[in-house]
Parts: structure tokens; sequence; C-alpha cells
């Protein structure tokens, strides 16, 4: 076996040990691969071992490899930050948007989503205890802009997603993920139906699994360690 297909076993055995470990079961994690920086040769490598949703994080290295990949069944997803003049193209290439913390972006999204294609699919991006960053909404304006995207046409709202400060100690780790499962249980106690919670990396998707991850974000221990640009 390569590597990927031996890195793609291990996550998936990190993650059905996860599951375990709660009571939870392992297949309502979805695993993304996220295969930002890295070529159409991993990518490949990665859907000859089974893998079908990937993850990337520029527009313009996305759109390339898209392109290059079309005859293959992907599921892309981006899940970087969206400058407002990248919208229409993550909407006629995009299934899935991680990354809304705005509603003039999901506004700009929902029109120019093509009519033809399914709805976008959307998750809110909430800033979980990092000052250093103003990417994600507050958790306190959540509702309001989970409220206004479920209005919008041709976007389908998912879920939450969040990307924490880094921290080695676990306990700060599920604290962090289990505030933004609060967040999740606060919508859903005001009607609106979400099914996603993405959450958890590399290094952290343990802890992410034991507050309710169904979605982890992983890169490094699928694809190996990128080259910083
Ligand atoms: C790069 C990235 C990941 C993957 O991180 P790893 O630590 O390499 O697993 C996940 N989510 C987002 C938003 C990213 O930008």
């Amino acid at each position: 076996m390569d590597t990927i297909t031996d890195n793609l076993q291990a996550v998936k055995a990190r993650i059905g040990a996860a599951a375990q470990g709660c009571g939870r079961a392992a297949d309502d994690i979805e695993l993304l691969a996220v295969s930002k920086t890295f070529g159409v040769d991993a990518i490949r490598g990665a859907y000859a071992a089974g893998q079908r949703a990937f993850g990337e994080n520029y527009v313009q290295e996305a759109l390339d490899k898209i392109t290059a990949l079309q005859e293959l069944q992907i599921i892309w997803h981006f899940i970087g930050p969206i400058q407002s003049n990248k919208t229409r193209q993550i909407a006629e290439h995009f299934d899935w948007v991680h990354g809304i913390d705005r509603l003039k972006i999901a506004e700009r999204l929902a029109s120019a989503r093509p009519a033809a294609m399914a709805p976008l699919q959307i998750c809110i991006q909430v800033n979980i205890g990092d000052e250093s960053t103003k990417s994600g909404v507050e958790p306190a304006a959540a509702l309001k802009l989970a409220q206004s995207i479920m209005q919008l046409p041709q976007l389908r709202l998912r879920g939450l997603m969040t990307i924490p400060p880094a921290s080695h100690d676990t306990a700060v780790q599920r604290n962090q993920f289990a505030q933004l499962r609060r967040v999740r249980d606060d919508l859903t106690a005001h009607g609106i139906p979400l099914d996603t919670l993405s959450m958890g990396m590399s290094a952290d998707m343990e802890a992410a699994v034991a507050e309710g991850a169904t979605m982890v974000r992983i890169g490094t221990a699928i694809f190996g360690t990128r080259q910083t640009a």
C-alpha cells in the first residue's frame, strides 16, 4: 500500500477509536480530506483508496484541480477565507462552503449559484475563543446570521464550523469544541435544523469527535506536512 492509503486507514482508525470511546458510531463522522498545497496525484491516490470529499482553501489552486479531475466523482468543499470577489467562482465550482461569517458573502454566493445546480451546502464559521483572528461570527451572533441565511435561495444551511486556537491540552481542545456544540444546540432549540458540526483537524480530531463532530477536516495526517509558501 502507498503512504496515502496507509495514512487514510490510520486516520479512519483514529476516528473509529475516538467514536467507540464515547459511544458514537464511526459512520456518523465524515472524513474530509484537506488537499490544499498537494497536487492532483495525491488527490487521485486518496480517491483510489475510496476517499470522495476533499477540502481546498485557495480558489485558483482549487479550480485548477477541479478542472483536472473533472471525471472523478469528488465532492468539493471550500474551507478557506472567502474574498467577495471570489464568490462567483466558489458558487459555480464547489458543493460545500464552510467559512461563512458574513451575510454579505452568503448573499453573493446565493445569487451566483447557478439555478441548474443543487443548492450550495453551507456551514457558518463561529469564532471560538480566538481573539487573534476576526474570522468567524461571534457565538452570540450566530442565530441571527443562520436565520438570514435560511431565507436565501440556492443555499442550504447544514451546520457550523470552527478553527479554534491550537492547543496541545486535550481538556482545552474539548472545551473549545464543546462551545461550538452548544451554539449548535442553541440554534437547534430555536428551530434551525442543523446536521453538521465541522470541527477537528489532524492534531485534535479525537477531542472533536468526543464533543460531537460530524465532519473532521484532515490534511497533514493524510497527505503529510505541507511546505509553507
Ligand atoms: C488546513 C486546514 C485543515 C487541515 O489541517 P491539518 O492540521 O493539516 O489536518 C483543516 N481545516 C482548515 C480550515 C484548514 O485550513
